[in-house]
């Protein structure tokens, strides 16, 4: 009897155990390779346009969820984690601001099961991003694309700079309600990182969705920001190279996880190499405000200056 339910026991766990490590907690990253890119290309790249730099990044977060940590860091627990929709401006000292992300709409939010939203910091990110030069989109999500194109603005759409897969349709795009003839062009091509504005790369990342990408930042100053998307949803993203679950992963969002873990570790050897180099990852606004370990970040949009 007793062997009998031993054995009972252990089929169960097998049964059960073996879908939840699966989809869950596996995390081996495979022969993933870091990308050759270097800090030294992202460095000559910033320094490349003339003009001033941004001088300071701020953040504005507009809506929260809190999540079991395996879905977004796979192996990091079942503790609920807040996963924020943020937007960040980067503004010009004597020039116009650089705005990352966009915040997304109320319906969306609702959609997404946001838990709060904040509409006022949304109006702070739409006014943003109609004074600023540009607006880019680390991916085609609605939590960081939508507020851009909840907007709707045809003159802010013109400034944007976006790639063919942000725009054109596919599985995500078609979840961004464009305005009628609205759809802009795209600005933004090729697989080779590029400078958009001075101390601004633009850094091709296609994994997390197609059009993924990561924004190198580096500020009159000379302090370094990469703002890494969904790439690294978390800190514990890239220090742990830690992908999102295959539960998320594979079935809810699919992603091409191998090229991820790839990113993740190209992450990795960029930090080796310039250490000061922050990392702002796509939803750890906890990480971001942190008073322990600083990150430099502002709270806050700054208002237009006119
Ligand atoms: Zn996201």
């Amino acid at each position: 009897m007793t062997k009998r339910f031993n054995l009972f026991v252990l089929f169960m766990a097998v049964l059960l155990g073996a879908p939840y490590y699966w989809l869950l907690l596996d995390n081996r990253p495979g022969a993933a390779e870091a990308k050759p890119v270097t800090m030294a290309q992202l460095r000559e790249l910033a320094a490349a346009m003339p003009g001033n730099a941004p001088d300071r990044v701020e953040l504005e977060i507009v809506a929260y969820r809190r999540l079991p940590g395996n879905l977004f860091v796979a192996g990091a627990g079942m503790k609920r984690k807040l996963v924020g929709v943020m937007a960040w401006q980067l503004p010009v000292d004597g020039g116009k601001a650089v705005v990352i992300d966009s915040g997304l709409s109320e319906p969306a939010a609702t959609e997404m099961g946001m838990e709060a939203y904040d509409r006022q910091a949304q109006a702070r990110i739409n006014t943003a991003m109609e004074r600023a030069g540009t607006t880019l989109i680390t991916h085609e999500h609605m939590d960081h694309e939508g507020g851009l194109v909840a907007l709707g603005k045809p003159e802010v759409l013109a400034r944007a700079r976006l790639n063919a897969n942000q725009i054109e349709d596919n599985r995500w795009t078609e979840m961004l309600p464009w305005p009628q003839g609205a759809r802009p062009q795209p600005s933004l091509a090729g697989s080779e990182p590029v400078a958009v504005a001075p101390g601004v790369v633009v850094i091709p990342a296609p994994s997390h969705t197609p059009g993924s990408q990561m924004i190198f930042v580096r500020l009159s100053d000379g302090r370094e920001f990469l703002f890494a998307g969904d790439i690294a949803t978390f800190a514990q993203n890239w220090r742990e190279t830690r992908a999102r679950s295959r539960l998320v992963g594979d079935w809810f969002a699919p992603e091409v996880r191998g090229e991820v873990f790839a990113w993740l570790r190209t992450i990795k050897a960029w930090k080796e190499q310039a250490p000061g180099l922050m990392i702002v990852p796509g939803h750890d606004f906890e990480f971001m405000i942190s008073t322990e370990r600083p990150t430099g970040i502002v709270r806050g949009f700054s208002p237009p200056a006119d």
